[in-house]
């Protein structure tokens, strides 16, 4: 159980993510105070929680001087895979001991945990290939240690701090709408996203995270300090993994989360840094293996995930079989994808062709989308999400196939031949 889930305050909220967000935000908002932020400028920037599909976490400000910051409603529930692995690794050193030490000693020597890295990108691999395909955010449980779960919550509570304070501290900060940029908006923006901004905002984020979890009650002080700085690495990675495994477009891009972890990797001191650091290495590499969609790509492993003794899943086995064929189909070479498509039928075979020519347009129109969507798609101001350009095949090709499934199959071969011509 979570730690928030025991407190007072869960009453008082009927939707539990939307509670924790405004938990959060509360909090956070008071550590800024306490930071020397203007009370009124704080009040004026209200966070919500969002379904659609298109926002990751961003801030958008009126005329009026007031702003609204939407954080997606599966960004918590994909921090939870990274502070789930993180937080047997981090009991182990924070409890120190021998068995501590000698991670760290031979970490050292490695630059890295040499943690299951494998078993992170299965995880954030199941996440992302769910969301790809059916647009919903599934996970695999994670069977954690009873002695970590307090440190789990705090993980996950210091890393959604950090997210929600990011955005908050564009507002404070003065930035404006245009050069926020933790993540997409409707219109990409004429300029180029201003990184000392977003280090501005990260760095305020990260002193505010750390002063909320000052002002907790209880909470471990000897491991705020590192426990905020790998809280800000999973808030950027988890939003970093979203835009890259899940965006064809993105809106206001920010800089790839390897050069801001390293920006702030350099203003944290000692030992935060030193675990920073060596977190770093094995979050990173899972997140780049669980992002890409190419040939080559690692894909998901049922057999492997099934079989491992620390995951846990109410889903049958067949379904995480489905995920790995699916997930085998679509990181396909560009010729097998057209081999398949030509096998199912002539106006496919066209519209693979105009694919692999570089006129996603055609293709688009070949596989009978619509004129106006085919627009949108291809529109580069806009964003576009991996799922939805699923969705309009897959609406197109409804009815075309003996089972759901092939509909699914085919669906996902075009849009995946047809997204690497997209990808900006
Ligand atoms: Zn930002």
């Amino acid at each position: 159980m979570l730690a928030w889930e025991q407190d007072e305050w869960s009453d008082r909220y009927a939707d539990p993510v939307s509670g924790i967000y405004q938990h959060v935000t509360e909090n956070v908002k008071a550590a800024m105070v306490d930071l020397g932020a203007d009370r009124d400028r704080l009040e004026s920037v209200c966070v919500t929680s969002t379904l659609q599909e298109t926002v990751s976490a961003m801030v958008q400000s009126f005329p009026d001087g007031s702003a609204l910051a939407k954080i997606s409603d599966s960004i918590m529930s994909l921090a939870n895979v990274y502070t789930g692995y993180s937080a047997d690794l981090f009991k182990e050193i924070s409890s120190g001991g021998p068995r501590g030490i000698w991670r760290i000693a031979r970490s050292m020597r490695g630059g890295a945990f040499g943690g299951d890295v494998d078993m992170l990108t299965g995880l954030l691999r199941y996440y992302n290939v769910n969301q790809r395909v059916f647009g919903v955010p599934a996970k695999l449980g994670l069977l954690l240690r009873p002695e970590s779960e307090a440190v789990e919550a705090f993980l996950l509570l210091q890393s959604m701090r950090f997210v929600i304070g990011h955005e908050i501290a564009h507002h404070v900060l003065g930035h404006g709408s245009v050069a926020h940029a933790f993540s997409p908006q409707d219109e990409l923006p004429t300029c180029s996203p201003d990184q000392q901004r977003e280090l501005d905002a990260d760095m305020f984020a990260l002193r505010a995270t750390q002063r909320a979890a000052e002002r907790d009650a209880g909470a471990p002080a000897a491991h705020v300090e590192a426990a905020t700085a790998l809280g800000a690495l999973v808030g950027m990675l988890v939003v970093n993994v979203t835009e890259q495994a899940l965006f064809l477009r993105r809106g206001a891009s920010h800089p790839p989360a390897s050069t801001r972890a390293a920006l702030l990797l350099g203003r944290l001191g000692g030992p935060a840094q030193t675990l920073a650091r060596l977190f770093l290495g094995d979050l990173l590499a899972a997140t780049r293996a669980s992002a890409t969609f190419e040939p080559g790509a690692r894909v998901f492993d049922a057999s492997q995930m099934i079989a491992h003794r620390r995951v846990g899943f109410l889903q049958s086995e067949d379904y995480l079989r489905l995920v790995s064929m699916l997930d085998t189909a679509q990181c396909r070479e560009d010729e097998a994808l057209t081999r398949f498509l030509h096998r199912t039928g002539s106006d496919l075979a066209e519209g693979a062709q105009a694919a692999l020519d570089g006129d996603p347009g055609a293709a688009l129109s070949a596989w009978g989308l619509e004129r106006s969507r085919t627009e949108e798609i291809c529109d580069s101001r806009r964003v576009l999400v991996f799922h939805g350009l699923l969705e309009s095949l897959r609406e197109s090709f409804a009815g075309r196939f003996p089972s759901e499934e092939e509909t699914l199959l085919t669906s996902l071969v075009a849009a995946q031949l047809v997204a690497r011509r997209l990808s900006a």
